[in-house]
């Protein structure tokens, strides 16, 4: 079969996998347990990490078991497919109970953003594809949490944003508003770890970034008070930037500023929450007689 190369972002050429990791066993219950750096009502950092299943996820998913800290992996549903190296990736972030796999949508619109956010019906039936791949590895998955591509848009209760760098005369907003009706939670972002869009690696050290999300913090500069979300990418976490360390030293920074950690899934209290089925309707339309 003919296979589109992902082309939303140039640094994705440069990160193919070759299968050249052995995906690491999760780590057995440590002899002395860390204290467990979670929820803290004052300083809640979400963690989430965008574009994996992709080298450096493998990274992410061991440091976060070695910190004891929660986060959201944002995964994408053809990334999760590509190979069986990335399919592995995938399944090790769904077991692994510190981490919430979220839709960031199945195809990641192909690099083609404006015609993504041109179709409604396309959009929706994208992003309930990507439900159906995590269903499929977890039967228990039933949270409608996404994010879009290459949007920072917000659709929860009481916080409804659309992304900033958009041009109003593209008219996307319903779109978002179509899922939003669906039962879709979709969340943006506070912040972004930035990093080069050749190599993927990131601008700013874990220093550097922690000591501008403590003045955003101080700022009040965030969606909720004392809540922060944070984008980072799975690429930056590769071997050859360090990834591990990286993340480590972040999140050491985070902890002595008396950060603690959650998934998106805390970040509202979203009552009987369903993923969405549009898809299946859709399907079971198609096929009715
Ligand atoms: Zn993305």
């Amino acid at each position: 079969m003919f296979f589109f190369p992902f082309v939303g972002f140039a640094s994705y050429d440069i990160i193919d996998d070759y299968e050249v990791y052995d995906i690491q066993k999760p780590l057995t219950i440590p002899i002395t347990p860390k204290k467990e750096a979670n929820i803290n009502s004052d300083k809640t950092m979400f963690l989430t990490f965008d574009d994996g299943p992709l080298l450096g996820s493998n990274n992410i998913i061991s440091v976060l078991q070695e910190e004891n800290v929660k986060a959201t992996m944002f995964m994408i549903g053809k990334h999760a497919q590509r190979s069986k190296y990335r399919k592995k990736t995938f399944k090790r972030a769904i077991k692994e109970p510190l981490i919430l796999v979220a839709n960031h949508t199945y195809s990641h619109a192909d690099g083609r953003y404006k015609h993504f956010y041109s179709d409604k019906e396309a959009l929706i039936e994208d992003i309930n594809k990507m439900d159906q791949i995590l269903m499929e590895n977890d039967p228990n998955h039933n949270l409608p949490y996404c994010r879009l591509a290459g949007r920072n848009v917000w659709r929860l209760p009481k916080i409804i944003r659309n992304d900033a760098g958009i041009p109003k005369r593209y008219c996307e907003n319903d779109k978002y508003d179509a899922l939003s009706e669906c039962g879709y939670k979709i969340f943006g972002w506070d912040y972004q770890w930035e990093y080069n869009p050749r190599s993927g690696k990131v601008y700013k050290t874990p220093q550097e970034i922690a000591n501008t999300i403590e003045k955003i913090y101080k700022r009040g500069r965030t969606r909720k008070t004392g809540k922060f979300v944070l984008l980072m990418h799975d690429f930056s976490f590769r071997d050859k930037f360090g990834g591990k360390e990286q993340l480590r030293e972040l999140i050491t920074e985070l902890k002595s500023l008396g950060w603690g950690f959650a998934t998106v899934a805390n970040y509202i209290k979203a009552k009987n929450c369903k993923i969405p089925y549009a898809y299946n309707t859709r399907q079971q339309k198609t096929t009715e007689h």
